[in-house]
């Protein structure tokens, strides 16, 4: 089978890259160094926009049963807790679940929707042409392969292979802290010894399999390089130092060093070759952003890349794949750098002031309902915002739309992150008065990425207040929204917004 589009890694990143151009009907291929799936995890958290991208693919009934919903999530260690549940979506909560499900599940995905995964397979490097990209690969048994398709996406991870043979630059700071952790059997713990160390800063959390994890940051030996393997008796007198006992920890069935190295590629793309995930941003894993950012990265790429596959996509709208996501990885590596500060501060202190006396601050501060909003809001992602070149735009433009109920006319009760589960536009008239031309607008060949629904009832919603048409991209945003009343109007503006998105009706598909 010729391939369209190779994924290099099958991390998060990848998987959720490769099942959205699968779902749009490119031909994909993963490439990945490891022969099999990784058993630890390193993230534990889906955070509430990511939750919400699979409930737009359909995927949630596969996620839920298998976590363990939290109502937010720590900021910079802080003992109060960020609070999701003001925020405006169904999901307003973490779901713990170890990284390493999250992999399964959407291995499980892309094979269905045809993936070509082919593990044992390391790239040796990538090289393109006028129309088309060369992976070089090493396979298993020895030998390699030179692998072709149109485009190629890095998704190595933070060391990329791909972004170094792209010639993209990777500008940052390099590692000045490293925290530990271990995922241990914990045996008889001294009372009150896990709320002490909780206390102090230790991030304990309870894993499947009768594990526990801890994380914690000893500033005796923070400045140990991440290369440094961890033993279990570094670990114990680690968290006697901090916390005054060993916290009970035995047999630990992983144990690992993490640093602050944080960087953010120059460009997530050049030419034929795009970055997504830890290829094209790193940072300290502090509030747990790393994969949430690498997920959401993949359903803004996956639709793009496809129209460019297909010929359908407009001018620049693969090239907006860097103008609104690497804005976001800017802003998450640079949040991350603040909450490592703080920690950093307190720790060198010995939790005196005035760096504990700044905690406390921040932390009465977290406690103000604006700021958690506003805190909670970057960290969930429900605030992701691409702002529209179009000033005089609706101000929903480029916002998640929200999971509004409604009813089409002559069908079911839905919704519109049901409506998103084929990865397609949805065009919704939520005018009382449908405009006649509607289904004429996508009939033709745009109707194979358009879904056009003509709306009976919805919900209420403030954001949609006066609304009387909108248009959503397949990555769940806004691409354009209006309140004009008559239908010339938006007739008009209908077809330039589907023309700047979705591409003309003649484009091919
Ligand atoms: C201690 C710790 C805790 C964390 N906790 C969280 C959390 O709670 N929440 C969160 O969102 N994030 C967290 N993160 C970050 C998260 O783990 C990463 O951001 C995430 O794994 C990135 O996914 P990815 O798919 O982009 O890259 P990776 O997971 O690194 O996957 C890259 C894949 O590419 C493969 N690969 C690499 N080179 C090649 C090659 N040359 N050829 C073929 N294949 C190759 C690798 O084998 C790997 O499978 C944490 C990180 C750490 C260190």
């Amino acid at each position: 089978m010729k391939t369209d589009v190779i994924v290099v890694g099958a991390g998060p990143t990848g998987l959720m890259l490769a099942c959205e151009l699968a779902l749009a009907g490119v031909r994909t291929r993963v490439l990945e160094r490891r022969t099999e799936p990784q058993r630890h995890s390193r993230a534990l958290s889906l955070h509430p926009r990511s939750v919400e991208l699979m409930d737009q693919r359909g995927l949630l009934d596969r996620f839920l049963p298998l976590g363990r919903t939290v109502p937010g999530w720590h900021f910079a260690g802080l003992p109060t807790q960020l609070d999701f549940r003001p925020l405006d979506s169904r999901h307003r909560y973490t779901l713990f679940l170890a990284q390493a499900r999250t992999e399964a599940i959407l291995e499980e995905r892309a094979h269905e929707l045809g993936v070509e995964i082919s593990r044992g397979h390391e790239i040796l490097g990538v090289s393109q042409h006028g129309d088309g990209v060369e992976v070089e690969t090493r396979v298993p048994g020895g030998g390699t392969e030179t692998v072709r398709a149109l485009y190629a996406v890095g998704c190595d991870g933070g060391r990329s292979l791909v972004r170094r043979s792209a010639g993209i630059g990777f500008p940052g700071t390099d590692e000045t802290l490293t925290g530990i952790l271990g995922d241990f059997a914990v045996v008889d713990p001294r009372p009150g010894a896990l709320d002490a160390a909780r206390a102090r800063g230790v991030i304990i959390a309870p894993l499947e399999g009768g594990l526990t994890r801890f994380v914690c940051l000893d500033p005796e030996r923070m400045r140990v390089p991440s290369r440094e393997p961890v033993t279990l008796e570094e670990f114990r007198t680690s968290l006697i130092r901090i916390t005054g006992s060993d916290c009970g920890v035995a047999e630990p069935d992983w144990l690992s060093r993490f640093g602050n190295a944080t960087r953010l590629a120059e460009s997530y793309r050049s030419g034929r070759v795009l970055l997504a995930g830890d290829a094209a941003h790193i940072h300290f894993p502090a509030a747990g952003q790393g994969l949430n950012t690498g997920l959401q990265d993949a359903m803004n790429l996956g639709w793009k890349l496809a129209g460019s596959v297909h010929g359908w996509a407009p001018p620049g709208l693969l090239d907006s794949y860097d103008a609104e996501r690497r804005p976001v990885g800017r802003s998450v590596t640079e949040n991350t750098e603040v909450q490592t500060l703080l920690a950093e501060l307190t720790l060198m202190s010995g939790y005196r002031r005035p760096a504990a006396a700044l905690r406390s601050l921040l932390d009465q501060l977290l406690g103000i309902a604006e700021v958690n909003r506003r805190l909670a809001d970057q960290v969930s992602a429900l605030g992701t915002h691409y702002p529209p070149a179009d000033l005089g735009a609706h101000p929903l433009v480029g916002r998640r739309m929200p999971d509004v109920g409604l009813t089409a006319a002559g069908s079911a009760a839905t919704r519109v992150y049901e409506l998103l589960a084929r990865g397609r536009f949805v065009l919704l008239a939520l005018a009382e008065d449908p405009s006649p031309s509607l289904r004429e607008a996508v009939a033709t060949d745009r109707a194979s990425r358009v879904t056009a629904v003509s709306v009976d009832k919805y919900d209420e919603h403030a954001d949609l207040d006066g609304v009387t048409e909108v248009l959503v991209r397949p990555d769940g945003h806004v691409a354009w929204a209006t309140r004009a009343a008559d239908h010339a109007t938006r007739r008009n503006e209908r077809l330039q917004a589907l023309t700047a998105w979705a591409g003309t009706p003649s484009s091919r598909s």
